[in-house]
C-alpha cells in the first residue's frame, strides 16, 4: 500500500443549528472579530441577525467587513485588512461562499504581515503564525474552503488568479450548518453543487491521491450523485441540503490532502481572464473534454466512478464502465442544467488560446493522470466552445 501523510487540523461542527455555537467559537480566540460576508443579500438576512446576536452574547465586538464579490481581488482583500486592523481584530470570521471565506483568509495573513495578501501565493513567501485565526462559516455547498488551507483571489490588473496555500490558513473551526443554504437559488445550487464533485472526484484521481482520501472522495462522489438532481427538484428539502453540505466539506477535505487536477487549473485561468464565469461554470464546461481525455489514464478509478453513476454498469468491464462514465458525466451535466460551451459564456476563441498559454502556470495539471501539454489544453478548451 501507498505511504502517506494525512494532516486536517479544522474542528467541524456540522449540523442544523450549529450557527448558534458562533458566538462561543469566536470566544476562544479574543474580544474583537471582523466579520467577512458579501452584500447582504436579503434572503439571508436571518443569518446575519442570529450570528450577531450570538456574537454579542458571548461578548464579542463585531466590526462587519461587507465588500466580497464573487472571484474576489486583492483590493477587496486590502479594504478588509485595513478594517481588521482597524478595529483590533483578534479573529476572522468568514461567512459565505468560496469567496467570503477566502477573504476572510487573506485578511487574516495581510491583517498580521507586511506587504499584501498577494506577496503570500503559494510560491511566494510563506505566511508565519501570526496569521490571525480564522472562523469559516460556508453558506454555498461548493469548494470546501471552510476545511482547506487555501485561499483564492485574483489580481484583476494582471488577469491573474492565483491562491495562498499554507497549513497557517487552515480555518481553526469550521461550522457548517445546512439552514444557511436553504436560500441559494437554483443558479449558485447548480455549479456549486458540480464544483464539489469535481473536487471529490479529481482528488479521487489525482496522482497525489491517498487512501484516505479515496475512501472519503467516493462518499462525496456517491452523495452528490445521489442527491443534487434531488435537492433541484426541492430545493427547501434539509436532509438534501445536509448531504450536499457534508459532501462539499468531505471535496475540502479531500483536496486539501491530495490537491486537484487539470481543470482546476485551467479554471483558475478561465475565472482570471474571465471573472463574469462563476468557478463551478468554469468546471463544468471544461469536464466532458477532460474526461473524454483523461479516462484511458485511470480506468479502474473512472469504472468505479461510472458504476456510482449507473448500477447497470456493474455487471460490464472496466474497460466499458470507464468510457461509459464519460457519458454518464456527461448525462449529470445535463439533468443538472449545466451542459454548456464557452459560446453561451461569451468567451472567443481569442481568448481560449490566451487561457491555454497559461495552463501550466499553475501545476494543478501535474496531478493529471494523462499531463496535458498546452497544444492539448488548447484542444480540450476549443472543443467545450460549441455545445
Ligand atoms: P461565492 O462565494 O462567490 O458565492 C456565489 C454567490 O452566491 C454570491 O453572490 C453570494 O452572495 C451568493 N450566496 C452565497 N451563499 C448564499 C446563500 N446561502 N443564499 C443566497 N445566496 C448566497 O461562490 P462559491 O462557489 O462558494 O465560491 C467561489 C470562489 O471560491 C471562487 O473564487 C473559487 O475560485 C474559490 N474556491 C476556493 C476553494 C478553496 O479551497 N479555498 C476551493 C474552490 C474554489
Amino acid at each position: 500500500m501507498k505511504s502517506f501523510n494525512y494532516f486536517q487540523p479544522t474542528e467541524i461542527i456540522f449540523g442544523s443549528g450549529s450557527i448558534n455555537q458562533i458566538g462561543e467559537c469566536a470566544k476562544r480566540y479574543g474580544e474583537k472579530c471582523l466579520l467577512v460576508t458579501g452584500s447582504k443579500f436579503p434572503a439571508a438576512s436571518p443569518f446575519y441577525k442570529n450570528i450577531i446576536e450570538s456574537l454579542t452574547q458571548a461578548g464579542m465586538i463585531v466590526t462587519q467587513y461587507d465588500g466580497v464579490i464573487p472571484n474576489p481581488t486583492t483590493n477587496v482583500v486590502s479594504d478588509g485588512a485595513k478594517l481588521a486592523k482597524m478595529s483590533g481584530a483578534q479573529v476572522i470570521i468568514g461567512l459565505g461562499g468560496g469567496s467570503s471565506m477566502d477573504v476572510a483568509k487573506a485578511i487574516a495573513v495581510e491583517a498580521s504581515h507586511p506587504g499584501t495578501a498577494w506577496d503570500y501565493l503559494h510560491y511566494k513567501t510563506q505566511p508565519s503564525e501570526k496569521t490571525l485565526p480564522i472562523i469559516a462559516i460556508s453558506t454555498t455547498s461548493g469548494t470546501g474552503s471552510q476545511v482547506t488551507q487555501c485561499s483564492v483571489i485574483t489580481k484583476t490588473d494582471d488577469l491573474d488568479k492565483s491562491a495562498i496555500w499554507h497549513k497557517n490558513i487552515f480555518p481553526k473551526i469550521a461550522i457548517v450548518d445546512p439552514e444557511l443554504m436553504l436560500t441559494l437559488p437554483a443558479e449558485i445550487t447548480q455549479v456549486t453543487g458540480f464544483d464539489a464533485l469535481a473536487h471529490n472526484f479529481e482528488a479521487y484521481i489525482s496522482v497525489g491521491t491517498n487512501p484516505y482520501v479515496e475512501t472519503l472522495a467516493l462518499e462525496g462522489i456517491r452523495l452528490i450523485v445521489n442527491t443534487l438532481p434531488k435537492l433541484l427538484e426541492d430545493p427547501h428539502n434539509i436532509e438534501y441540503r445536509s448531504k450536499m453540505a457534508w459532501a462539499d466539506t468531505l471535496g475540502g477535505i479531500c483536496i486539501s490532502s491530495a490537491g486537484v487536477t487539470l481543470p482546476h487549473g485551467l479554471g483558475m485561468q478561465i475565472s482570471g481572464h474571465c471573472p463574469h464565469i462563476a468557478h463551478g461554470l468554469s468546471l463544468a464546461i471544461t469536464y466532458p473534454e477532460f474526461i473524454r481525455f483523461t479516462y484511458q489514464y485511470a480506468i479502474n478509478k473512472f469504472a468505479i466512478v461510472g458504476r456510482i453513476f449507473n448500477s447497470k454498469l456493474n455487471s460490464t468491464d472496466n474497460e466499458t464502465a470507464a468510457l461509459q462514465c464519460c457519458e454518464e458525466f456527461n448525462s449529470f451535466l445535463k439533468k443538472i442544467n449545466l451542459f454548456t460551451g464557452f459560446e453561451s459564456v461569451n468567451v472567443t476563441k481569442e481568448t481560449l488560446r490566451v487561457i491555454a498559454d497559461h495552463g501550466q502556470v499553475l501545476s494543478d495539471y501535474k496531478n493529471n493522470p494523462r499531463v496535458a501539454t498546452i497544444d492539448d489544453m488548447y484542444t480540450i478548451l476549443t472543443n467545450c466552445y460549441a455545445r
